[in-house]
């Protein structure tokens, strides 16, 4: 029987967004990279509705949001460079985005929020107000609006797609990729020096922890909380069939859709319309379906947007987002432990932010950060109270 190597430069737990972008970048750099993923149901990557508007988010404080404009510009220039190399689709597409007040109420709130957003694009000409008949005019589903906004730089992305062609590229440059099951963290003294799978001992020169929901787990052998616990989302994905569905023009060209009460709606080619989501923190493990969850997603989107009452419902998918206690991604070292790298905790957020996240972490791992690591700064697991460095085992 062939023995299997067990030694590498870096292993990645996790091939999600946030742990395949990390492979990818090792792999670029010539590191000998391998990247563990179990496959649990309820990845967070392939639910994702793939909404990159960083601008017109509330969730990027101070810091945070500069870090987070970066980031969406880089999932462009990362499925550009992809499609570069490779046929592989992942479904990027400046598509733009509407946000909508789909009652008087919520006409109130947009008269508020509009200076505040057209500050921060700071006359860069990417939003501006439009008239109710514009914005059904590049929404035909709409219903009435009472205020709208259109952001032009908005962009969509498949998480799915994006993960596989960017995992294929990686594997292009000799990334090797196995579906075992971490069980846990070789801890020796004040470094972590690789980890244990079902199948034996892998030893490394570092170890990224990017295990999504499950990152948790291996709080024990850290001797830290992470404070990461998953959050689930269900969405749902319709189709709207004839006449949308052709391969040029229809849905493919409308923007995506951001209401007042934290849902969505985001139009694909071919008819496809995908509504989101729940966010249920304490959910728990458990990535399933529910009445409750999928009435809140319909009856969000219908309201907004009535015009799909007689779309097919094709598919739900449920994620479990890594939430973190402030909503933000935790990056960097665990301080006092050396050769581990963690990326997790990217929240509603990910697809967004871990194809750069990714690309900073191997930075570090690779002795290439720039700036001392200013950059990953505002992530560090040492934001939290009581996130103190841990004891020597
Ligand atoms: C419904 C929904 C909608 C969303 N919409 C958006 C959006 O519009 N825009 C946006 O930017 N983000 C969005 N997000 C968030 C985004 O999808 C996540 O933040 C991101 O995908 C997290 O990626 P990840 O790689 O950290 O985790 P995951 O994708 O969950 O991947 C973690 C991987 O680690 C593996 N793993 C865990 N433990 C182990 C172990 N012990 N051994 C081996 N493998 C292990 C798991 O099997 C899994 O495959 C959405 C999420 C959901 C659920």
């Amino acid at each position: 029987m062939e023995s299997r190597k067990n030694e590498y430069d870096a292993i990645v737990i996790g091939g999600g967004i946030v742990g395949t972008s990390i492979a990818y970048h090792l792999v670029e750099a010539g590191a000998d990279t391998l990247l563990i993923d179990r496959g649990d149901v309820g990845q967070a990557t392939s639910a994702g509705a793939g909404i990159v508007a960083p601008l017109i988010s509330e969730r990027f404080p101070g810091r945070a949001a500069g870090f987070a404009l970066r980031a969406g510009a880089y999932v462009g220039a990362l499925a550009a460079a992809l499609a570069r190399e490779s046929a592989e689709p992942t479904g990027y597409a400046r598509c733009g985005l509407l946000l909508v007040a789909a009652s008087e109420d919520e006409g109130e709130k947009f008269s508020r929020a509009l200076p505040v957003i057209l500050e921060r694009a700071g006359g860069d000409g990417s939003c501006r107000s439009v008239q109710a008949s514009e914005a059904v005019r590049l929404f035909p589903a709409l219903g009435p609006v009472y205020g709208a906004l259109h952001y032009r730089d908005a962009a969509r992305v498949d998480g799915r797609l994006l993960t596989r062609a960017l995992r294929a590229a990686a594997e292009r440059r000799g990334l090797t990729a196995s579906g075992e099951n971490v069980v846990e963290l070789i801890r020796e003294r004040d470094r972590i020096a690789g980890v244990r799978t079902e199948r034996g001992t892998l030893r490394a020169g570092a170890v990224a922890l990017a295990a999504g929901a499950w990152s948790g787990a291996f709080a024990k052998t850290l001797g830290v909380d992470l404070r990461v616990e998953p959050q689930r989302g269900q969405i749902l994905h319709l189709d709207l069939g004839e006449p949308h569905n052709s391969a040029t023009g229809g849905t493919g060209d409308w923007p995506i859709v951001v209401g007042f009460r934290d849902h969505y709606i985001v139009p694909w080619p071919g008819g496809r319309i995908v509504a989101g989501a729940t966010r249920e923190t304490g959910s728990g493990f458990a990535a399933q379906v529910t009445a409750a969850g999928v009435r809140e997603v319909l009856d969000e989107a219908l309201r907004v947007a009535p015009g799909l009452a007689n779309a097919e419902l094709a598919e739900i998918r449920v994620g479990l987002r890594p939430l973190s206690l402030d909503g933000l991604p935790i990056l960097g070292p665990v301080p006092g432990l050396e050769s581990l790298h963690l990326a997790t905790g990217h929240g509603p957020s990910g697809l967004t932010l871990g194809p750069y996240s990714g690309k900073l972490i191997a930075d570090c791992i690779l002795g290439r950060e720039r700036g001392d690591g200013a950059e990953l700064e505002p992530f560090s697991l040492m934001r939290f109270d009581g996130a103190s460095a841990p004891a020597p085992q």
